[in-house]
């Protein structure tokens, strides 16, 4: 048993676990309160634990609403506001949801305080990456630089290619857009964007993904790829750089204007 998503707002997905043990449920960042409530109300069962990755509202905006109903504790980052977070966390420490067993990494880069819950013990291997990793991209660098999201990228691809990664938002399609322009011939991307398209079209969720996946074809963890940085290089009017947090960076700020 992993998670599995409820839909909310346009694009979420707040990653859900039923414990067949506990009787109970756990969610990743509610941005959206009554989605989880509906949840809980249908399966007849309360919310044990809320693990959040990082601060938006689109994350947490549902987690008053749900302590308020549930009472049940909240893991996150350290310096979120002790209303939002009531289980501090740091790099290393660990959090166990049913059968799994999370290690907490501290990932900076989208937002300063961003971590992300890792499981690479048990027969299933998961990343609860927040918006830092998806599915054919990254989260957008606001608040760290292109050197920690790097770092961030770099960590991820030290995982197990089994590892199944829950990133939070369903951008895959216009992820691959832009990954296709910079990586026109990589057939692997190819195949993946036609069985992401056909996935969309049938109303289902291209997440989550796996690391082996994502290592083959998504170009925020292949700035190691000259051909990639060089077409990203392109499209800003930059030169290639050498060093890998530079050439991470020439493909994130394509992106961003792409
Ligand atoms: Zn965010």
């Amino acid at each position: 048993m992993t998670f599995f998503p409820l839909p909310a707002f346009n694009d979420n997905y707040i990653w859900t676990y039923r414990d067949p043990h506990a009787q109970g449920v756990w969610v990743v960042d509610p941005g959206d309160g009554q989605v989880v409530m509906n949840y809980c109300q249908r399966v007849g069962e309360p919310l044990l634990g809320i693990l959040i990755t990082h601060k938006h509202n689109d994350h947490i905006g549902g987690v008053a609403m749900l302590r308020q109903q549930f009472d049940c504790p909240v893991y996150g980052p350290s310096n979120l506001a002790a209303d939002i977070v009531t289980h501090p966390l740091g790099e290393g420490d660990q959090v166990v949801v049913g059968q799994h067993k999370f290690t907490v990494w501290e990932i900076p880069g989208h937002t300063l305080e961003h971590i992300c819950y890792v499981s690479q013990a048990n027969e299933h291997k998961l990343l609860l990456s927040g918006d830092t990793l998806f599915r054919g991209g990254c989260g957008r660098v606001f608040e760290g630089t292109y050197e920690q999201m790097c770092q961030a990228m770099s960590r991820f691809l030290s995982l197990a290619d089994d590892t199944e990664v829950f990133g939070t938002h369903e951008y895959t399609l216009a992820n691959y857009r832009f990954a296709l322009a910079i990586d026109p011939h990589n057939p692997m991307l190819i195949a993946a964007q036609q069985d992401a398209q056909s996935s969309r079209d049938t109303g289902q969720p291209t997440l989550p993904t796996t690391i082996g996946l994502e290592r083959a074809t998504n170009p925020f963890l292949r700035f190691d790829r000259d051909d990639i940085v060089e077409r990203a290089a392109s499209l800003i009017s930059s030169p290639v750089p050498a060093l890998p947090d530079q050439r991470f960076g020439v493909i994130r700020r394509a992106k961003d204007e792409f």
